[in-house]
């Protein structure tokens, strides 16, 4: 959606192909991030996002057995934005739809899923999707197909392009539990022996990741929803009162959780993005921004000679991946670093075998304690990244005056 809009900015035709007949579905993350928060300032749309119902996080928030320990403080941070805005992610989608919109050279089509790439010679020219509703074949002629289709992208399973894949310890589910009135606000971790949980909070009820050992899905279904229940009430005490609401593994859904990245993100006339050029861990939510990044760098470098002579040549696509590449690699070397030196190790032990919890806190958050500017590390490698992208010029508008005022914003 954030380069169709900024490509339709560019006077470029634009056809967006989605799957679903609307943006609503499961959960998929609600973060978005300082830097994102300023490209929509950017592109004129930073008050109208201001006005959707939302959640800000100033600071991350781990609990330990230990103690509670501030891991990213986004006061920190230079610029407006000075927290992560948890917003339901259909809203924001929602927002940047009605945008292109406005754009005369913007086209969405949903309920239309790409089932394969349509080529000539050795150059991809175009998408073959079907209508979800009527069951009809279509055939879309293309100068530049963009797979952005995910982490399971159908772009991708056709190109031929090869990916690397990186083990991961774990797997997440994913389920809600009632929130009450008087329960903290924003969001935080809890971590344990054998155990771990973020707790997101969207407003009358906690959407809960819960992290188990990679591949052990099928056994702890078969240990019964109350194992599940037992064992988050003691991760998460403030919840225990709650925990019964889930009454079966229908309410439970599995993140199959995976890390890759193609070697190579194009080929002529096709280029992928986000998370179907590379899909990203769980660890830190950092995949929506990164997308987003993506997609204003591939506008940027795109958009000028698309509008130029109506088609990209191959070197041109390949300056996306390699503006986008390094950004990319390091932030999945540090959710690397984090499988392998907190969550894998952590994970190997059994939540039931009846260890005794640390007391103290670790180092690294004992240092954060005692320097609290170290925070704001943590803070900007999330909340920014290591390459945040901008809006070109010619896709900058002023802001727009909002009709609804916000409904539910609060502060933690
Ligand atoms: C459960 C879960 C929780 C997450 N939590 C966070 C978080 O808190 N913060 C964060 O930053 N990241 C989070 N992530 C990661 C984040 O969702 C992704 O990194 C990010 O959404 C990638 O953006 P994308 O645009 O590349 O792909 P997606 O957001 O996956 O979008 C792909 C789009 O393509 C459509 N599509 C798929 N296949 C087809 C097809 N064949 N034809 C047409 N359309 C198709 C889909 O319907 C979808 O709209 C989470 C991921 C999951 C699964």
């Amino acid at each position: 959606m954030v380069l169709g809009l900024l490509l339709a900015r560019a006077g470029v035709q634009v056809t967006v192909l989605e799957k679903h007949p609307d943006f609503l579905r499961d959960f998929r993350g609600d973060t978005v991030h300082p830097s994102t928060l300023t490209l929509l300032d950017e592109l004129g749309l930073g008050e109208r996002f201001a006005a959707l119902p939302q959640r800000r996080m100033q600071q991350l928030r781990a609990a330990l057995d230990g103690g509670t320990v501030t891991i990213a403080d986004f006061t920190r941070l230079p610029g407006r934005h000075k927290y992560i805005s948890l917003v339901p992610q259909w809203d924001f989608l929602d927002l940047l739809a009605d945008a292109a919109a406005a754009e005369p050279t913007f086209t969405l089509i949903r309920n239309a899923e790409v089932t394969g790439l349509l080529r000539a010679g050795g150059k991809v020219t175009g998408v073959r999707w079907t209508d979800r509703v009527s069951g009809e074949r279509h055939e879309l002629a293309a100068a530049l197909t963009v797979g952005c289709d995910g982490r399971r992208s159908a772009v991708r399973a056709s190109s031929g392009l090869r990916s690397r894949s990186f083990g991961v310890p774990m797997d997440v589910w994913w389920f809600r539990l009632p929130r009450l009135a008087d329960d903290p606000e924003g969001g935080f971790g809890r971590f344990s022996t054998g155990h771990f949980a973020v707790m997101i909070d969207r407003g009358d009820y906690w959407q809960c990741a819960y992290l188990i050992r990679k591949g052990s899905d099928a056994v702890l279904r078969a240990a019964g929803i109350d194992t599940l229940r037992r064992r988050f009430a003691r991760l998460v005490p403030l919840v225990a009162d709650r925990v019964d609401t889930l009454e079966s593994f229908d309410q439970v859904q599995l993140l199959d959780v995976r890390l890759d990245r193609l070697r190579r993100w194009s080929g002529d006339g096709l280029l992928l993005i986000g998370d179907a050029a590379h899909a990203m861990s769980p660890v830190g939510g950092v995949g929506i921004n990164l997308a987003v990044a993506d997609a204003v760098a591939a506008a940027r470098l795109l958009g000028p000679p698309l509008r130029a002579a109506g088609s990209v040549t191959p070197a041109e696509l390949r300056r996306v991946q390699t503006r986008r590449l390094w950004p990319t690699a390091v932030t999945q070397a540090v959710q690397r670093l984090a499988h392998k030196v907190i969550l894998g190790r952590a994970l190997a032990f059994d939540p039931d075998a009846g260890t005794t919890p640390s007391t103290g806190l670790p180092r690294p958050a004992r240092l954060m304690e005692r320097f609290p500017a170290l925070r704001g590390i943590p803070a900007r490698l999330v909340g920014i990244g290591p390459l945040p992208e901008h809006a070109p010029s010619w896709a900058r508008r002023p802001e727009a005056p909002v009709e609804e005022p916000a409904a539910d914003t609060s502060q933690t």
